[in-house]
């Protein structure tokens, strides 16, 4: 998460606990126990330094103050009025806040956060505060009669936290995990699937005996296209191709194998194979790629193999790269699909 986007979520945060702080002040107003009116002031004073913390970057530092002093607001309130309120409940809420601020520690460096022996402090403290209000019950004397509403409202309150926080978290992990998976399969440049993705596609087929055709098709004297009209121009060739490939050949699997080669997968039988390819070979033939002021011609060359029961990848492969380059010393921008020998 970007550090402006996280002084934004902060914000929201410290905006809603400031909100549950003037209602809680308000409620022991109401149940007239004027000790936790009073210690609500410096309870909204915290969270009004937290929007200067904030505001001045000082992430780190506020959220160690939102520790501590809810470990110690939990602490009071719970041993004042005792645990049937609910107010010790808000401590879990700080779980995951735990783990989630070592990971953003960890991204922002140094991870000065360690979510574990917070968590074990924050534990000993309410085992500690809350067997003592068992134990020797409430401190203070009142009428307790909105026990069980306010018990309610408060586990209500860390219940919905939770379940957002733990939503929100799954979304982002989700997020990137596609992110990530999409990074590892699809180059950058074309688009298309990369070399890494499609041979475990490769070994995939072979080792579920799938039938289809292997094409790899090469782009003629690319070298020269990057030297007469600079690299950019290539590039968009690149770009190009990969497109015209994509629409000639719908249903196939297409990745860039190698700088400016191209390995396809067809699902189609052998003859419709060498049709498909042979068309899409013209197409580029025929069409020129525009860069800036230039019209660029293009041709390819495409060696085409099919399967032979108990063939492996690389000997599936070679086959086909092996047609590929008797096309390219036969005069190039045509369709290999066997050698004479
Ligand atoms: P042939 O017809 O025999 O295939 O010759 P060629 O010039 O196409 O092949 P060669 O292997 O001699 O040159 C390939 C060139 O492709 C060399 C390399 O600099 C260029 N190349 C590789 N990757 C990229 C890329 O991502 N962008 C650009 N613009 N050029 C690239
Ligand atoms: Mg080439
Ligand atoms: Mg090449």
């Amino acid at each position: 998460m970007e550090p402006a986007k996280l002084k934004k979520v902060a914000v929201v945060i410290n905006s809603i606990i400031l909100l549950l702080v003037f209602g809680h002040m308000l409620f022991f107003y109401n149940i007239d126990v004027p000790f936790l009116v009073a210690f609500s002031i410096p309870d909204a004073c915290i969270y009004l330094i937290g929007f200067i913390l904030i505001y001045f970057n000082k992430l780190r530092a506020y959220v160690w103050m939102v520790y501590c002093w809810v470990t110690l607001y939990t602490g009071v309130t719970t041993v004042c009025i005792g645990s049937g309120y609910g107010f010790h409940l808000y401590c879990f809420s700080l779980i995951p806040i735990f783990f989630v601020t070592e990971y953003i520690s960890y991204k922002i460096k140094p991870r000065t956060m360690r979510a574990v022996p917070v968590g074990i402090v924050s534990a000993i403290f309410y085992i500690l505060y809350t067997s003592y209000s068992t134990f020797y019950g409430p401190v203070l004397d009142f009428d307790q009669h909105h026990r069980t509403m306010f018990w309610s409202f408060n586990a209500l309150i860390v219940f919905c936290f939770l379940i957002y926080f733990s939503n929100y978290l799954i979304k982002i992990i989700i997020n990137s995990e596609e992110k990530l998976t999409q990074a590892a399969q699809i180059d950058q440049l074309t688009n298309l699937y990369n070399r890494h993705y499609m041979y475990e596609k490769l070994v995939t087929i072979t080792n579920e005996d799938i039938q289809c055709v292997l094409a790899i098709t090469d782009i003629d004297n690319f070298k020269r296209i990057n030297d007469t009209y600079g690299h950019n121009a290539g590039d968009e060739v690149l770009r190009c191709v990969s497109e015209q490939i994509s629409k000639e050949c719908p249903d196939c699997e297409i990745s860039r194998w190698g700088g400016e080669e191209f390995l396809i997968i067809s699902y189609v039988p052998f003859a419709e194979t060498i049709t498909m390819m042979d068309n899409l070979r013209k197409k580029i033939e025929s069409s020129h790629v525009n860069f800036e002021t230039e019209e660029i011609a293009v041709t390819i060359t495409v060696g085409i193999a099919s399967r032979c029961s108990g063939q492996k990848p690389n000997e599936w492969i070679q086959i086909a790269d092996n047609r590929l380059y008797h096309g390219k010393n036969n005069g190039k921008n045509c369709i290999v699909t066997g050698i004479d020998t």
